[in-house]
């Protein structure tokens, strides 16, 4: 994949990645397009954060997904103190995510218009102690800028970019999601530790 051999080029050139504005002057170098920065970003962090960010446990991860992923019609959610209320219509993907991450024992689901309101859970919830750990799903620029965020927050988090950005409709690789919600929690399976009392879906 094209993004994977440019992180690797830059790699092996000593570039600095460490901010978007460094990824970004390091595609400049080597003549690469500047929009690649985000996606690049995106998964350098993805990547550095994802050993921190399997081994918080899933009551203290928390899950934030666009409200462009619901299907805006035929929505029955109600929208409070921290976003929409999904009840699992089963009317677009959201519905599915939430189920498929509370059996594995995830409790914290934002359904978010924008960044201001990811702000403000933060802002109530991280201090406490109560979110260790999050999980994006968004556009490239907005995992970003989240990346960016939860990085001097301190949070490790797992972006998981939008197949189809937009304000309605979007879609995502409900897969990826999936992928992601479960990392760190079947580690037992390797060491013979078991890091979640959670039982494996489908079995
Ligand atoms: S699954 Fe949830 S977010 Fe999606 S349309 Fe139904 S209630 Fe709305």
């Amino acid at each position: 994949m094209k993004i994977y051999f440019i992180i690797a080029k830059l790699a092996s050139l000593g570039a600095d990645l460490s901010t978007r504005n460094a990824v970004r002057m390091a595609l400049s170098l080597i003549s690469e397009d500047e929009e690649l920065t985000d996606q690049i970003y995106v998964e350098i962090k993805n990547k550095a954060y994802r050993e921190d960010f399997s081994k918080v446990p899933v009551e203290k991860r928390a899950v934030f997904i666009p409200q462009c992923l619901r299907n805006v019609r035929e929505c029955p959610a109600n929208f409070g103190e921290y976003g929409w209320e999904c009840v699992k219509c089963g009317k677009c993907p959201i519905g599915g995510i939430i189920e498929h991450g509370e059996r594995l024992g995830y409790r914290q689901f934002y359904v978010v218009p924008g960044g201001s309101l990811v702000k403000k859970i933060l802002k109530a919830k991280a201090p406490k102690g109560e979110i260790k750990a999050a999980v994006g799903i968004a556009c490239w620029p907005e995992l970003a800028e989240a990346a960016e965020k939860l990085s001097i927050l301190k949070i490790p988090i797992q972006g998981v970019p939008l197949l189809r950005a937009g304000c309605i409709n979007t879609l995502v690789d409900v897969e990826r999601v999936r992928e992601v919600l479960e990392l760190g929690l079947y580690e037992h399976e390797k060491t013979g530790v078991a890091l979640s009392p959670v039982p494996k879906p489908g079995l």
